[in-house]
């Protein structure tokens, strides 16, 4: 049985609904590197501050981020599970995640919150920096249309109103800073499977996942 797994991939390709869910049918933990990011990128965006290297690596310093057994997210003792889910949130996150101390922080508490176990983790870098050991290491990919979609009816599942068409957009212009940044760049590493769920139901990929995490 494989003890670590990795899933990355662009935004909106399912990763931490089929992540959830690989976690609960092999009693995993389950790891949202995501939601670290977006952690720095509120605390960023509420301070209303320029996102310059200076002023995000000072905030940045001064962050206590925490994700419980429950996948809540908490910046100290304040639980902020929901806000990061805001679209300007995933932007920020995205905007802050270039910069090397953030990066080099939230890498080291990835690689801690590892050590306790069997653990899913999913994200951007997981498998080709964070992680690079991983068992296995998935990368889970969609058409932008299809991700688009999904996104929109998540966010309309939480009750936050969107543009379909701006969604679509966003994922774009978040695809493309994620990829092209300096440091740990979203890539597929060499040994990672790649995973196109453009036509897959979340059942099928979550089996999928299981089938190579149980396989010798
Ligand atoms: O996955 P999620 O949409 O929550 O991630 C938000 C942003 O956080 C991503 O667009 C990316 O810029 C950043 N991120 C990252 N590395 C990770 C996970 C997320 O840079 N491992």
């Amino acid at each position: 049985m494989k003890k670590i797994i990795a899933v990355d991939g662009p935004a909106g390709a399912g990763k931490s609904t089929v992540s959830k869910l690989v976690a609960k049918k092999l009693n995993f933990t389950y790891i949202d590197t995501g939601a670290m990011y977006r952690a720095v990128g509120l605390k960023v965006f509420e301070s209303g501050k320029p996102v310059n290297e200076e002023t995000v690596t000072e905030i940045a310093k001064d962050i206590e981020i925490r994700l419980d057994e429950s996948a809540r997210v908490f910046i100290g003792e304040r639980e902020v599970t929901k806000e990061i889910r805001m679209p300007e949130i995933g932007n920020m996150a995205s905007a802050v995640g270039k910069f090397g101390f953030v990066r080099k922080k939230l890498t080291e508490l990835q690689r801690e919150m590892a050590k306790s176990g069997s653990v899913i983790m999913d994200g951007r870098d997981i498998g080709t920096a964070v992680l690079p050991g991983a068992d296995l290491k998935i990368f889970l990919t969609a058409s932008v249309e299809e991700r688009a979609r999904r996104r929109f009816d998540e966010l309309r599942e939480k009750g936050i109103s969107a543009d379909l068409k701006k969604v679509e957009e966003e994922i774009i212009m978040r695809d493309k800073q994620d990829s092209e940044r300096e440091i740990a760049p979203l890539k597929k590493a060499d040994d990672a499977i790649l995973l196109d769920t453009t036509k897959l139901s979340i059942a099928e990929v979550v089996e999928k996942i299981v089938g190579l995490a149980e396989a010798e």
